[in-house]
């Protein structure tokens, strides 16, 4: 008797969850809490995937200005859930990181421009 009271409360117990935001157990399938009334993680994310596409994952963003540099920006501009400061603020990053390039890739053909001029 005693093991079967046990074993249908480890059983329920399974069936829960700690909800990430307040810390209350609730059913393993909530999508919302109901002691705090927050979206479930994963209820959430999905919904924002949904309604991000691909091109606007930060990681990919991350990938396109690094590889392609300002040329990138629009994808950044274009995104509807960047706020206008980070807008504005990734734009000049990039710009004076791409400048930066430049001017070190200029440097170092001029240095490799006088090895060459030495070596005649
Ligand atoms: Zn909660």
């Amino acid at each position: 008797m005693i093991r079967a009271l046990n074993g249908e409360k480890s059983e329920a117990t399974q069936r829960m969850k700690k909800c990430p935001f307040c810390a209350e157990q609730i059913q393993d399938e909530a999508i919302k809490c109901k002691h705090c009334g927050e979206f479930l993680v994963a209820g959430v994310q999905r919904f924002t995937e949904e309604k991000t596409r691909w091109y606007f994952a930060i990681p990919f963003i991350v990938v396109a200005i690094l590889t392609v540099g300002p040329f990138a920006l629009p994808l950044v501009w274009f995104r509807p859930r960047t706020t206008q400061g980070w807008k504005i603020a990734i734009t000049l990053g990039t710009l004076v990181v791409s400048w930066l390039t430049y001017i070190a890739l200029k440097e170092a053909l001029s240095t490799l421009g006088q090895y060459c001029h030495m070596l005649k």
